[in-house]
């Protein structure tokens, strides 16, 4: 449960928010910091920011063409699209084709965290210590079920808002794709899930936008920037929409 809220505190707040779309900024030393945090928090699971910013980029320009890395228009299942998408994100990681300049702008960098991260030893280590952590607590051979999702932790939430929240729920905004919000108020999602609203004002803080759609980790930023761990951007007074 805690696993399940801190690392996906991690996609949204370093990789998405921050890595992605630029919404805040921070200096170096926090960048390590949530670096480090991401590492230990996604642990089997963990995705390079800076891979995941580029992919995420190409999400939001090429939404449901066949250019997006993972849109369930063109895939009969979950499985089929999270396959392509991991395909997608390796191919980017070891930078198999060249990538246009615009997904690259400020996307943070630390190839030696990365490195750790995608290596086997730091995935069956952190898998190891997932399993030891259950041999020790778990209160039936029941719970040893969860222990896929534990190793997958990352494309588990990828695939939620990236096959669900482009298939079912409800728009707040009439846009040229098929997003949407997959609950109205997110306490599974971390605000991630008001994807609709995401696709609309795609570097904004808040992911929600009207009164019920909570989203929690707006407010953590505004308790970072408030105590001076992350810049807010001045938003433009006309248009606050970003590239991506
Ligand atoms: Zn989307
Ligand atoms: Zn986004």
């Amino acid at each position: 449960m805690s696993h399940w809220y801190l690392s996906l505190f991690s996609q949204t707040f370093l990789m998405h928010r921050y890595a992605a779309h630029g919404s805040f900024t921070m200096n170096k030393f926090w960048e390590r910091f949530f670096f480090v945090f991401a590492y230990i928090t996604m642990g089997s699971s963990y995705l390079s920011p800076r891979v995941y910013a580029i992919m995420h980029r190409m999400h939001h320009a090429f939404t449901d063409t066949p250019e997006d890395p993972h849109s369930p228009k063109y895939f009969s299942n979950v499985v089929a699209m999270m396959r392509h998408t991991a395909k997608v994100y390796v191919s980017i990681q070891k930078k198999v084709k060249p990538i246009n300049e615009r997904f690259l702008k400020n996307t943070p960098k630390w190839d030696a965290m990365d490195e750790l991260g995608h290596s086997w030893y730091s995935r069956i280590g952190w898998g190891a210590v997932y399993v030891g952590i259950y041999v020790v607590f778990a209160p039936s051979l029941w719970w040893f079920l969860l222990l896929p999702i534990q190793f997958l932790m990352s494309p588990v939430h990828g695939a939620v808002i990236n096959w669900y929240a482009h298939k079912y729920g409800y728009t707040n905004h009439k846009l040229n794709n098929t997003s949407k919000n997959l609950i109205p108020v997110d306490v599974l999602m971390l605000g991630e899930s008001y994807h609709n609203d995401h696709h609309k004002h795609a570097s904004s803080i808040n992911f929600g936008s009207r009164w019920f759609e909570i989203d929690p980790v707006y407010y953590v930023i505004r308790f970072f920037s408030s105590i001076g761990i992350v810049k807010l951007k001045v938003a433009p007074s006309v248009k606050v929409v970003s590239e991506f």
